[in-house]
């Protein structure tokens, strides 16, 4: 269940060769320094976010910022989100209990995917913008991934063929709580989320109990908008 995404990940760096391997590791140790400093306690989070080889999933002209704490342009008018939001958003999915399989909404570049298909045994994500999807795919298999399955799609709409998921996780920022995902939540299973509120966009943590669903705040966040439809 664990370490797909290590071996791949290093094999697809040695190949790379476009950024020097020593200013990499310098920056990634700081990346996960950064990290520790900014509240993340999940060591397996930690490192699978401060170690996955970020330069391969944005433009080779931003590789030299890959490793810094923010979020950079994917094309489309979308982002790969800052390594930060990725590493609180997996962090918020682990809460203690089962978490095998878990749906994505809002591929983008694949990096959160990769983070997660590095922790978790399956990971199905789903990219509304077929070019993002194409790119995603390549690259995932490109780094030999094959605990993913990428599919283009509204994700708003889950996708029923694999549910119940133990883990729902959605990179783009919705008004509500779409009603089919939460549908697709398995018994104990928890969906983490940005949400449009009042005061700006905060993330949320929904978990499914015997009796309905449990809401948590967790902290200000600011994404993209979860968009409907295809393109
Ligand atoms: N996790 C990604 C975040 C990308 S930004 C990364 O770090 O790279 C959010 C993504 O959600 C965009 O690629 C956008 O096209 C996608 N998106 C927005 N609404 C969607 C929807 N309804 N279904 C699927 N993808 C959607």
């Amino acid at each position: 269940m664990v370490g797909y995404a290590a071996l791949s990940a290093h094999e697809a760096e040695a190949r790379s060769g476009s950024v020097d391997a020593a200013g990499t590791a310098r920056a990634r140790q700081r990346l996960a320094e950064r990290l520790s400093a900014a509240g993340i306690q999940h060591e397996r989070v930690l490192s699978t976010v401060s170690q996955m080889p970020r330069h391969l999933f944005v433009d080779e002209a931003l590789a030299t910022h890959a490793y810094e704490d923010s979020a950079l342009p994917i094309g489309h008018g979308q982002t790969i989100s800052q390594p930060y939001t990725v590493a609180r958003m997996t962090e918020a999915l682990f809460a203690p209990g089962r978490c095998s399989t878990v749906l994505e909404i809002g591929t983008g570049s694949a990096f959160q995917t990769a983070v997660l298909a590095s922790l978790v045994r399956r990971v199905y994500s789903i990219e509304r913008v077929a070019a993002l999807w194409r790119r995603a795919d390549e690259r995932l298999k490109s780094m030999r991934f094959r605990n993913v399955r990428l599919r283009h799609g509204d994700g708003a709409l889950g996708w029923r063929e694999y549910a119940p998921f133990d883990g729902i996780l959605i990179t783009a920022a919705a008004d509500g709580v779409p009603r089919q995902l939460a549908e697709q939540l398995a018994p104990g299973g928890r969906m983490v989320l940005p949400l449009n509120g009042d005061d700006g966009q905060v993330l949320v943590r929904l978990t499914r109990n015997s009796i309905g669903f449990r809401h948590e705040v967790l902290e200000p966040v600011t994404f993209v908008p979860l968009l409907g439809g295809v393109v």
